[in-house]
């Protein structure tokens, strides 16, 4: 009968996307690039970012988030009337006007999903920068990789960018200080959503499981004592 290799052997083994060949992953020096032996896709590459610096621009991105919602992206002038607004009263005022999903769309893909994915983010790596392994690893790895198709803020940059120059010709449009926040959170974004997932796998597999070593030594201890145990 077969056997299964054991765990080890297994989780180091990494699939070419292309055509399914199996290799055994080990650690590139910076800046390598693992490639298929047999169709020569990309693999996968060394990681550019330390999980520090990653953590570092998760935290700034929340950081610039949080500024980008509470001050307004712009502030038009028609006839000395001025309007402001922020992303979310935007989209507020969007429902209001009865284009209720048009303004689900606009909070879900610019607000809910992008906040969704840094927090899960920091969930994970804060953790594993330490030396400590996350809770629920799975749930969360699935929820980034649910959320990252949806965030959209780059798309609606360029949104606000192609409106605010329409705009100009018929009103007078002041740029606000969440319009830099929101241009400089499409960069810092773009940085962290560039580092590999598949990275933190390897750094999970290599940090032990409190919960399972605690269920090991209780089924370990119960054991003994079933053992030690005479029947009267
Ligand atoms: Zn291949």
């Amino acid at each position: 009968m077969d056997t299964l290799p054991p765990v080890d052997d297994v989780t180091d083994l990494i699939a070419c996307p292309n055509c399914d060949t199996l290799h055994r992953r080990m650690d590139l020096p910076p800046h390598e690039t693992a490639r298929c032996v047999r169709c020569h896709s990309v693999l996968y590459r060394s990681p550019d970012l330390r999980l520090s610096r990653v953590l570092a621009l998760t935290v700034t991105c929340l950081i610039v988030f949080a500024i980008a919602n509470a001050f307004p992206i712009v502030e038009i002038e028609v006839q000395g009337i001025y309007t402001e607004t922020t992303l979310i009263g935007a989209a507020w005022a969007l429902y209001r006007e009865g284009m209720w999903l048009v303004a689900l769309l606009v909070f879900a893909t610019t607000v809910l999903f992008p906040l969704s994915q840094l927090l899960a983010l920091v969930h994970l790596i804060a953790p594993l920068s330490v030396g400590r392994r996350p809770r629920a690893v799975f749930a969360v790895m699935r929820a980034i990789e649910f959320c990252r198709p949806w965030g959209m803020i780059e798309v609606f940059m360029l949104g606000v960018l192609v409106s605010l120059v329409k705009l100009s010709a018929m009103a007078s449009v002041l740029p606000g200080i969440a319009l830099w926040a929101f241009c400089a959170l499409t960069v810092f974004l773009a940085m962290v959503l560039s580092y590999d997932l598949r990275n933190l796998w390897q750094l999970i597999d290599r940090t032990p499981d409190p919960v399972a070593q605690d269920a090991h030594a209780k089924a370990i201890a119960r054991s003994r004592n079933d053992r030690g145990t005479v029947p009267r």
